[in-house]
């Protein structure tokens, strides 16, 4: 069992009762349960967090993220993976997260938390991610009151320019409601300071995903010699959370293994998944993961980067642990050794020797995925 919010790496047993954890010792007597799952040799981890993911599905069309064709319903992919919540990065804004809430986060099983994005119309690509008048303060602060408990934060994306007006009117909802933003830098040419933004810009508690981007018209992490850029420590110590949100394009080899090697490891790993980043080098939660675990990150820092440093990312230190009267969200994960192959968009392939599997998932005391039938007693 590794349960990093409470410094537990050891061979422990569970008890569940009802949608809770009852209890945590080296030794429960298996005679006082109704069911027993045995888990000998595998690792048992509290249910996976993935704080970046597109989930906002439906049939518009032309409408890229927001309420349309490439965005996923979480429980298609979350429990296979043994991730047990996800927190749709920016996908609504305020003119639809009502509708988002409806449609998506009160039918699904997984529990669906989300940045909202400081763009009023949420992410539907093109032109209206450009729209300096559809990005309101005060309207996206206000649906973040109503909507406390489901809305963790703000995010910003996808804008092309040399103005700090997306970012500064997300910081200043962030402020009224005490709510970190998630910056996906967009681009401009010529780029925008990294270093302007994490120091001047963002507090202590905002996130700057796609961490380990190569894209055009935006400045990455490592610089042209390969090293890295002496702010982002500066950053780190600030308290900005470095976060991967991996996508169709914004995780780079030629950023990550450097980065790693000068032992600077995401706070967060997540997916960015939408249909092209899960058909493309991304693939799901596990493989990200996977990528980290082959790069030389131990699987206790790796979990942690799942479940506690990511509940305090988003601000739901309930989530992400094994605490007892906490709620029961557990994964049951497998590392397979063999020759495996791990890509960027690139065209880069890192070879690996190990891979995670989920081999069970429990949402709030169910079994919800079960790859090889341990919960099944004949
Ligand atoms: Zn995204």
């Amino acid at each position: 069992m590794i349960d990093p919010k409470n410094n537990i790496d050891a061979v422990m047993d569970i008890a569940i009762a009802g949608d809770s954890i009852a209890k945590v010792a080296a030794n429960i007597d298996p005679s006082t349960a109704a069911k027993v799952i045995n888990a000998n040799g595998l690792y048992v981890t509290p249910g996976l967090i993935d704080i970046h993911t597109h989930n906002f599905m439906g049939t518009t069309p032309n409408r890229y993220l927001n309420n349309s064709y490439d965005a996923v319903a979480p429980d298609g992919f979350t429990f296979r993976c043994g991730v047990t919540t996800v927190v749709d990065a920016g996908s609504s804004g305020w003119r639809n997260f009502e509708q988002f809430n409806e449609q998506t986060i009160k039918h699904s099983k997984t529990r669906v938390l989300a940045f909202i994005n400081i763009v009023g119309g949420g992410m539907r690509g093109g032109a209206f991610e450009q729209d300096l008048t559809d990005m309101d303060t005060k309207m996206t602060a206000l649906t973040i009151r109503q909507y406390r408990n489901l809305i963790v934060g703000i995010k910003v994306a996808h804008y092309e320019g040399p103005e700090w007006t997306p970012v500064d009117r997300a910081v200043a909802a962030g402020k009224l409601m005490d709510k970190p933003v998630m910056i996906d830098f967009g681009g401009s040419n010529p780029p925008l300071s990294l270093e302007e933004l994490f120091m001047q810009h963002l507090r202590p508690g905002d996130i700057f995903t796609h961490a380990y981007a190569q894209v055009r018209g935006r400045m990455s992490i490592i610089d042209e010699n390969g090293k890295l850029r002496p702010f982002v420590l500066e950053a780190r110590k600030k308290g900005i959370f470095f976060d991967v949100g991996h996508g169709g394009a914004s995780f780079s080899y030629a950023q990550a293994l450097p980065a790693i090697k000068a032992g600077f490891f995401p706070n967060t790993i997540s997916t960015d998944i939408h249909t092209g980043s899960m058909n493309g080098a991304m693939k799901d939660q596990l493989n990200v993961m996977s990528k980290f675990l082959n790069m030389g990150m131990d699987m206790p820092a790796l979990i942690k980067s799942v479940t506690s440093e990511a509940a305090k990312c988003i601000k739901h230190e309930e989530l992400g642990n094994l605490s007892v009267h906490g709620v029961a969200d557990i994964a049951i994960l497998n590392i397979e050794k063999g020759k495996f192959g791990f890509t960027d968009n690139t065209g880069f392939k890192q070879d690996g020797t190990q891979k995670l599997v989920c081999e069970l998932t429990i949402r709030a005391g169910k079994v919800v995925y079960d790859l090889n039938g341990i919960a099944n007693s004949k």
